[in-house]
């Protein structure tokens, strides 16, 4: 028989109880960065702080040591992007200030299972229009999970996700760039799998979801301009214009009982 191209990691239902541990460790992780991202703090604090909850759960890094076309190995076990930065910052001596918006991404390998979360922190005291692009963009990651049910098209996620960011600008008069150039992924045995999954476009089209399915949905929203560029350490993806960005992203299982999301602290199932 032929073994299709692309095809999409079908999870066991026990694959995906060990899925959901290491979601758990991401979730713990992102929580423990989450409260100590204060003004003052470097943004190498919080690396060291996922270096700990990773050893505290037998857990290994999904991001340290990874290879990209060109590109050094990942030197850190997050990604730390603040304000024009949308992702891939590399953790290092970088002060977080008051007003910052800081994203943390962050990767967990449990028994050769990956879980994949990000989160956009509010650093101390933060304007308005910045506050409300990560709640917007929070809001359109949680508007795609609702969609990753088995029958549903790949991108009837896409779409509730682009709609939910369109509706947010329009509630505040303000026109949100989506970041094109990246987007989500399947996940499981590896990090990045198939399919990639766009944060816009029309719903209908793609694959169709099946249980056992896990993928990581992470929107990327900018204030201004979506174009952006990458900066010379061959890592950090900045906005071309200088405008912030935010970054929310979950991983979740297709199930017969619906969108589990393995990222969640509390089992969240939608
Ligand atoms: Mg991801």
């Amino acid at each position: 028989m032929f073994k299709r191209r692309n095809a999409i990691e079908i999870k066991s239902p026990d694959q995906l109880a060990v899925m959901r541990a290491a979601g758990l460790v991401v979730a713990r992780a992102l929580q423990a960065m989450s409260d100590a991202a204060v003004p003052g703090a470097t943004t190498a604090d919080l690396d060291v702080l996922a270096r700990d909850v990773l050893a505290d759960h037998g857990a290994t890094s999904s991001f340290l040591g990874y290879k990209a076309h060109g590109a050094v190995p990942y030197p850190g076990v997050i990604c730390a992007s603040v304000n024009d930065e949308v992702v891939h910052g590399i953790p290092g001596p970088r002060v977080l200030r008051e007003g910052d918006l800081l994203s943390i991404d962050f990767g967990a390998i449990v028994d050769g299972w990956n879980g994949d979360a990000a989160v956009t922190v509010l650093i101390g005291d933060v304007a308005p229009e910045r506050r409300a692009l990560s709640a917007v963009t929070e809001a359109s990651l949680w508007a795609g999970l609702a969609q990753a049910r088995v029958g549903a098209h790949l991108t009837d996620i896409s779409h509730a996700i682009e709609s939910a960011i369109v509706a947010g600008g329009r509630e505040a008069g303000v026109e949100y760039g989506i970041v094109a150039e990246y987007g989500g992924h399947g996940i499981g045995s590896r990090m990045h799998m198939e399919p990639h999954i766009l944060n816009y476009g029309a719903p209908g089209r793609g694959p169709v979801l099946r249980a056992g399915m896990a993928l990581a949905i992470e929107p990327m929203v900018t204030l201004g301009d979506p174009e952006v560029m990458l900066l010379a350490d061959a890592w950090t993806v900045s906005t071309a214009d200088g405008g912030c960005a935010a970054h929310w992203e979950h991983t979740v299982a297709v199930t017969d009982d619906g969108p589990w999301v393995l990222t969640a602290l509390d089992d969240v199932r939608l």
